[in-house]
């Protein structure tokens, strides 16, 4: 069965949730496994993520709130996992997260992903399903692939159960990725994150920032619809359908998507692929 799960990120106003909640209705006629609610690193968005995932729970689709360790105390994160845990939360996604200029790495109690998964399994046994992130284009501060990969297992051996990637646009990376793992004896599902395409400048900016590489024939071809954006959203759900169906052709278990909070692109590409 192919897994579907929606990523939103923690809106700022009463308008923005209600909003987003109605967003947040429109996919859940898809039955996707779980919302997930990004997580400010250090937590600069602590409450708001609480806020959101709490209110998607009590409308009845698993919330998977993320959390990162970076620039948290772990008196913070447990009292955060033990909230969690009384709202019947059972999966969070699993990060060392960024702080602005990667300030605050050195000084944090648990520095990687790994110590996170580590301490949350100490905390609270099996009680989280836990994912992680995962980079089929290397992690953009690894030193190189084979290092980031052994992190990466790293995090899986400290008792992560699956794991999301970064997203991408290039099948072959996912299943270059997947094998390399595999051969390293991880066994656990790995869930291509997806990015739609809807606003070319915005992605390049994002994708510059975190080590995601958009192919020369792709940025070309955006490039050249300039402030044509229906030419641009057709193209990209064109590419990414495409992406998506070879992606789940070739043996990937389910896919994850970067919502920005709306609903319509990553619906679009969905009904593509049912
Ligand atoms: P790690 O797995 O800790 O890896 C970080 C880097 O350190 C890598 O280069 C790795 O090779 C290296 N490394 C890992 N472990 C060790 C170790 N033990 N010793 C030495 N080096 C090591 N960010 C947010 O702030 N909030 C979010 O909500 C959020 N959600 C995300 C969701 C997904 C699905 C993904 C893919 C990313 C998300 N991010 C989020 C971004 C993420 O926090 C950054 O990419 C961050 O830089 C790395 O996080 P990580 O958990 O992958 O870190």
């Amino acid at each position: 069965m192919t897994t579907l799960s929606f990523e939103f990120f923690p809106t700022q106003t009463d308008e923005g949730t209600a909003k987003l909640l109605a967003v947040r209705d429109e996919l859940a006629a898809f039955n996707p496994e779980f919302f997930s609610v990004t997580y400010g690193a250090g937590g600069s968005t602590r409450d708001r993520t609480f806020a959101i995932v709490d209110a998607i729970q009590q409308r009845g689709i698993a919330a998977a709130p993320h959390l990162s360790c970076v620039g948290d105390s772990t008196a913070d994160l447990r009292d955060l996992l033990n909230r969690y845990k009384a709202l019947g939360i059972q999966r969070i996604v699993t990060l060392r997260g960024d702080l602005p200029s990667g300030s605050g790495l050195a000084s944090s109690e648990l520095r990687y992903a790994n110590e996170l998964v580590e301490f949350i399994r100490k905390e609270t046994g099996d009680h989280f399903t836990l994912e992680v992130a995962a980079y089929p284009e290397m992690h953009p501060q690894a030193s190189n692939f084979d290092k980031d990969l052994q992190n990466f297992v790293r995090k899986v051996k400290a008792g992560a159960d699956s794991a999301i990637t970064q997203y991408f646009f290039n099948a072959d990376s996912y299943f270059h990725f997947v094998d390399r793992v595999r051969a390293m004896g991880v066994d656990i599902p790995i869930i291509p994150g997806i990015m739609p395409i809807t606003n070319y400048s915005k992605l390049a900016r994002f994708s510059d920032s975190c080590g995601a590489e958009i192919p020369r024939w792709i940025r070309k071809q955006l490039e050249a619809y300039g402030d044509d954006s229906d030419s641009i959203v057709k193209f990209g759900e064109e590419v990414v359908t495409d992406m998506c169906r070879r992606l789940l052709d070739g043996g990937a278990p389910g896919l994850h998507f970067y919502t920005l909070n709306q609903a319509k692109p990553s619906l679009a590409v969905w009904k593509n692929l049912i």
